[in-house]
């Protein structure tokens, strides 16, 4: 509940648990809000629910595993509170739609991405006794007015959904099923959005799409892009830091590494997936760039901001990847010196374009031991990157206090590195200029200064 909502509650409960990317994060606080409107208060447990609504992940099987086995575990709950009505929601309900609910019993709600408006009216045939579901996808639907309910947030940051969908088809991915077209939020909306958590007290916002990059809004003659939208909330306030997640290598453009590069509080730190350093992977995967347009716009990044955290995705033993292939990942991955990555074996995903075209054809111990050879790498790569900032000073934003010790609180530069310091007189929420004395391959360990 926000601070400043006032519901009458009409003592329902509803829990929601999240996996998956941030889009899915952000979408769970939409709901909580549309749900809130039902009068269901959104509680952090499962166990005394009226409602339990699991937002879910598609991109590999392992996460849909993850899914069938909590519903097996919801299954034995249930026998203990029998009313708790369950719901699947985002990418796995879309993608399975009605298969899922003949497979799972215990499922009484299955609802897509878009479809979230209608959760009142699904929850009453729900009430009634009956199953429901709605995964129609929608051309318009950005949820642009929902004032989202901060789910377990820190007050400090936030995330801004600009967009939804993705038209790129990349052909391992199942997103631009799951998820549908590409459609762009009224930037007023996005500002109004902003303006709201500034109010509240938070300080740093993440912009996010699935590639912000393609941003596009147009209304009465007014045209306004990703780079202007940024610039837009980003001149909210001084004291608001503003990020943004996922930019596609294809679609950067030098105005926006010039805006980042000209605007003291939008961050320093570029997420760029690349996913294989091999041209021909690439063109199986329909990135639409290639490894030289790739390092070319690192060059323009590093020229225009030389001090820029990057970071990016890989994706280990795609469809066809040879060894010749995987070096060059590998040779990618040193040249551009990532502060961090996700790394991920590939994985198949049923009807896509790489499950219709290519075949799977990398063994998975094949897969396993070039995933190993990544994120070994990967370990140099950070601890060598975190190594060149001892001695520099940086303004972190305190997010909380550190795992290990109360004693010390932990937050993010710029560059979305983790800092951790000790706590002296500061405070979660206070901007801090901490001096860097050591680090690990995970965080930068300093001192106030
Ligand atoms: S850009 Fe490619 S990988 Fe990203 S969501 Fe769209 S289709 Fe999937």
């Amino acid at each position: 509940m926000t601070e400043n909502q006032t519901k009458i509650y009409k003592n329902k409960l509803v829990n929601i648990e999240t996996y998956g990317c941030q889009m899915n994060f952000s979408d769970s606080e939409i709901v909580g809000s549309i749900m809130a409107e039902e009068g269901y208060q959104t509680i952090e447990s499962a166990e005394n629910a009226d409602i339990l609504f699991i937002n879910t992940c598609s991109i590999r099987d392992n996460a849909e595993q993850r899914i069938r086995k909590r519903l097996k575990e919801i299954k034995r709950m249930k026998k203990d509170n029998p009313n708790l009505k369950v719901g699947i929601l985002g990418c796995m309900a879309e993608r399975l739609k009605q298969q899922l609910l003949d497979e799972e019993d215990v499922v009484d709600l299955i609802v897509g991405p878009d479809a979230y408006r209608d959760l009142p009216n699904l929850i009453k045939t729900v009430e009634s006794g009956r199953r429901a579901i709605n995964v129609l996808l929608s051309e318009e639907e950005t949820y642009a007015e929902i004032e989202p309910v901060r789910l377990g947030s820190n007050k400090i940051s936030a995330f801004i959904s600009i967009m939804r969908g993705c038209e790129n088809f990349c052909t391992y991915c199942v997103v631009p099923f799951t998820r549908g077209k590409e459609r762009s939020r009224d930037p007023e909306t996005i500002l109004n959005e902003a303006r709201d958590l500034l109010a509240k007290g938070y300080k740093e916002v993440t912009l996010l799409g699935q590639n912000v990059n393609s941003y596009s809004w147009e209304s009465n003659a007014t045209a306004v892009s990703f780079p202007e939208l940024i610039t837009l909330v980003a001149a909210l306030s001084p004291l608001l830091r503003v990020r943004f997640a996922t930019s596609h290598p294809k679609d950067i453009s030098d105005e926006l590494i010039k805006t980042i590069a000209k605007t003291p509080n939008i961050c320093y730190a570029i997420h760029l997936p690349f996913q294989s350093g091999s041209n021909d992977v690439l063109k199986r995967m329909s990135r639409k760039y290639t490894r030289e347009w790739y390092m070319d716009r690192i060059r323009t990044i590093k020229k225009h901001i030389p001090d820029c955290g990057l970071s990016t995705d890989i994706i280990a033993g795609f469809c066809g990847e040879t060894e010749e292939d995987h070096k060059q990942t590998l040779s990618l991955m040193e040249r551009v010196g990532y502060d961090y990555a996700f790394m991920f074996k590939y994985s198949e995903r049923p009807n896509t374009i790489a499950q219709k075209k290519f075949k799977d054809d990398v063994s998975e111990e094949i897969k396993s031991r070039r995933l190993t050879e990544i994120i070994d790498l990967q370990q140099v790569l950070s601890l060598s990157a975190n190594k060149q900032n001892i001695g520099k000073t940086f303004e972190v934003l305190v997010e909380s206090f550190s795992k290990r010790s109360k004693e010390d609180l932990a937050g993010r530069n710029s560059q979305n590195k983790m800092v951790v310091f000790p706590k002296k007189d500061f405070n979660i929420g206070d901007y801090v200029i901490v001096k860097i004395k050591d680090c690990t391959a995970a965080t930068l360990i300093g001192e106030a200064v």
